[in-house]
């Protein structure tokens, strides 16, 4: 299954992919862990990306994309994949739709997480990062729940970054709801609830609960 996961910063679509991941074997490409990871190994790219991730801006298109298209290469697609983070602009999707056209991997859903914007605000600046495994939890952890490793706030979780990649979101990436309303491939999910019940939503409406 190839699906695109759409919402807002914050709106839980890294907790939801780690679940889809977790059940169904599916790679997660996010192209925000792949920039931090970039940031943090120093490469070319890092330098690049990092001053637009420190200010909540969006990394220019043209990076962003031949990053992608060079993950979707590797054979661990095959199967199907979760993107998450891309596409956030227009010019992303029509050359995300260039690129799967290419590979005649055509999508299958996108799947809208919603969460209201005063709901992620709260949510973002408490929330804390696993070192290690990238873990999304919150302030409260004080190590990884899940692998022990420490526990850190991204630099761009603090309020006023936080606000500024809303503004990007509104601008940039909503748009793209209509977009794959008009593809006839959205899925929207209340993400304002329980992880776990966002899940089932999210098996739900993408047929998964029955293809197990
Ligand atoms: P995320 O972890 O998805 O919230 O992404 C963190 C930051 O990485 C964003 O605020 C952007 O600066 C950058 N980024 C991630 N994905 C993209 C993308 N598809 N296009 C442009 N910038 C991106």
């Amino acid at each position: 299954m190839n699906i695109v996961l759409l919402g807002a910063p914050g709106a839980g679509k890294g907790t939801q992919a780690a679940k889809l991941v977790e059940e169904y074997g599916l790679p997660h490409i996010s192209t925000g862990d792949m920039l931090r990871a970039a940031v943090k190994e120093g490469t070319p790219l890092g330098v690049k990306a990092k001053s637009f991730m420190d200010a909540g801006e969006l990394v220019p298109d043209d990076v962003i994309i031949g990053l992608v298209a060079e993950r979707l290469q590797a054979p661990d697609t095959d199967k199907g994949f979760i993107l998450d983070g891309f596409p956030r602009t227009s010019v992303q999707a029509v050359a995300l739709d260039g690129e799967l056209a290419r590979l005649e991997r055509p999508l299958d859903a996108a799947l809208l997480i919603d969460v209201d914007s005063e709901v992620i605000v709260g949510r973002l600046t408490s929330r804390r990062m696993c070192k290690q495994c990238s873990y999304i939890g919150s302030v409260a952890d004080a190590v990884c729940p899940k692998c022990g490793g420490e526990m850190y706030q991204r630099d761009d979780d603090n309020e006023a970054t936080v606000r500024n990649r809303l503004n990007v979101y509104g601008t940039s990436t909503a748009p793209l709801i209509d977009y794959y309303r008009g593809c006839d491939l959205l899925v929207s999910i209340d993400g304002d609830r329980d992880p776990a019940l966002v899940f089932a939503d999210v098996q739900a409406s993408l047929g998964l609960d029955r293809a197990k």
